[in-house]
């Protein structure tokens, strides 16, 4: 058998082979950028890269969810590496697309020509007769948490249950022959050109309907309900209470109003609101998800109008396994350079990997070659080197380290560390999160009676 230098070795002249071939591939994505559950376009090229190494998949999944397997010549766990397909709405971006907005200003092409290029690596480079297990290329839908009332309205016509793509996945049991997972996520932070945290913040989701009545603005505002009165109040309620937040619990409440009334001359009768509630634990969240339910309680109690409150699950807080993390920066080091590499540390962001690292053992790092402030119009890939070639050679490495010969680094993790969460246990503290509390006495009229209208 090959030793593993030699079977790295061929990685990475697979990889110089097909370096042109995998920074294409995320320019391309690039080009064509595409929203959570809709991503069809970018399946197709997962598929089409799939189809011509000969790697058997799946497709479909959670609508646009694939899946390849590459299957070691001996019996082990099974390895997945993750990217995903999805982009952002962000219609300054100069390559968004014009019509939906669409834009990747994330990364997340980076991630595709990421496990794409780890695919082609691995195939040609022959692992298979090298490892016991199975590596599994999973490209999934969804990770931005966003469009909310169009994936609430899937959940009705019940297309989807949840509206990430990771917690659908494990859900429909994609996960349930997974054993350890990782995938990379492109960083355009100067201080970070490699990196892991120890820890980001979870979510739940809240979707507001202030219900108030109309009146003439002008003529008689003393026979109308004000809607968007009530919601200010509320917003400021929420302000109010952020001195009781605790640093430690890193709390973000973020709310936007996405309807704000009818007609300038008609005191608004409905206003819709969307806001995320993060934390750094589950506890924190729920902490802070009660006070905000309280202050836009408040607002309705004192304009005398009606809010309806959804809350919806989030995402989970994410705990990277700290030796998946070792053998992460021990095959990235050699490309950034040891001081380039920061570790530890709590990011604010939400990620559904967060779902992941509960059920499994599993990392969400960083490696750099993107330049702007994410989710902003500025945000490209600069170096694509680093944005594309890295994380294909990083994900590909670690694979090969921990599923190598007998895969005894992989048993080692999978024996010491147990998850937070079965999946059962995942799925129902997502579930419990679900709930619609109405506040107020009026009857929902007929023109705003649909359930997230
Ligand atoms: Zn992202």
């Amino acid at each position: 058998m090959r030793s593993k230098a030699q079977v790295k070795q061929s990685i990475l002249d697979a990889l110089e082979r097909r370096r042109d071939e995998i920074i294409a591939i995320g320019e391309q994505i690039m080009q064509e950028p595409e929203l959570g559950f809709k991503e069809f376009k970018t399946a197709r090229r997962v598929v089409d890269v799939f189809e011509q190494l000969g790697i058997p998949y799946r497709n479909g999944l959670a609508i646009t969810g694939v899946k390849g397997r590459l299957q070691g010549v001996r019996p082990g766990p099974t390895f997945a590496l993750l990217g995903e397909l999805d982009s952002l709405v962000v219609f300054e971006h100069p390559q968004a697309n014009p019509e939906t907005g669409a834009a990747h200003a994330c990364g997340h092409n980076a991630q595709i020509a990421g496990l794409l290029g780890a695919a082609m690596a691995l195939t040609e480079a022959d692992v298979a007769d090298a490892i016991s297990g199975n590596i599994v290329f999973f490209a999934v839908p969804a990770e931005e948490y966003v469009e909310v009332e169009y994936r609430a309205r899937l959940v009705e016509e019940g297309k989807i249950e949840f509206l990430g793509g990771k917690p659908e996945m494990i859900r429909l049991g994609h996960f349930d022959d997974i054993d350890m997972a990782m995938m990379i996520h492109t960083s355009s932070d100067k201080d970070m050109i490699a990196g892991i945290a120890d820890s980001s913040n979870g979510c739940v989701v809240k979707l507001i309907r202030y219900l108030g009545k109309a009146a003439h603005a002008g003529g008689a505002p003393h026979k109308g309900i004000n809607a968007l009165n009530a919601a200010m109040l509320g917003l400021s309620g929420i302000h109010a209470l952020r001195e009781t937040f605790q640093d430690g619990d890193t709390i973000r409440v973020h709310p936007i109003i996405t309807h704000g009334g009818d007609l300038v001359n008609v005191v608004p009768a409905l206003v819709r609101m969307e806001t995320f509630v993060r934390g750094k634990t589950n506890e924190a969240i729920q902490d802070a998800n009660e006070k905000v339910d309280r202050a836009l309680k408040a607002g309705a109690l004192a304009i005398g109008a009606t809010v309806e409150i959804q809350t919806l699950p989030g995402y989970m807080p994410m705990a990277n396994n700290s030796e998946l993390a070792t053998t992460f920066k021990e095959n990235v080091i050699p490309i950034v350079g040891e001081d380039k590499f920061t570790q530890g540390g709590h990011r604010t962001g939400s990620t559904d990997m967060g779902d992941v690292t509960h059920i499994m053992p599993a990392i969400h790092p960083y490696i750099g070659g993107a330049k702007g402030t994410g989710h902003s119009a500025e945000w490209h890939i600069a170096d694509p080197e680093l944005g594309y070639l890295a994380p294909a050679r990083a994900l590909a490495l670690t694979a090969v380290d921990m599923l190598y010969g007998d895969a005894e680094p992989a048993r080692r993790i999978l024996e010491s560390s147990k998850p937070l969460m079965t999946k059962e246990e995942y799925l129902a503290y997502q579930r419990q999160v679900i709930s619609t509390e109405t506040y107020g006495d009026q009857v929902l009229s007929l023109a705003c009676s649909g359930k997230i209208g």
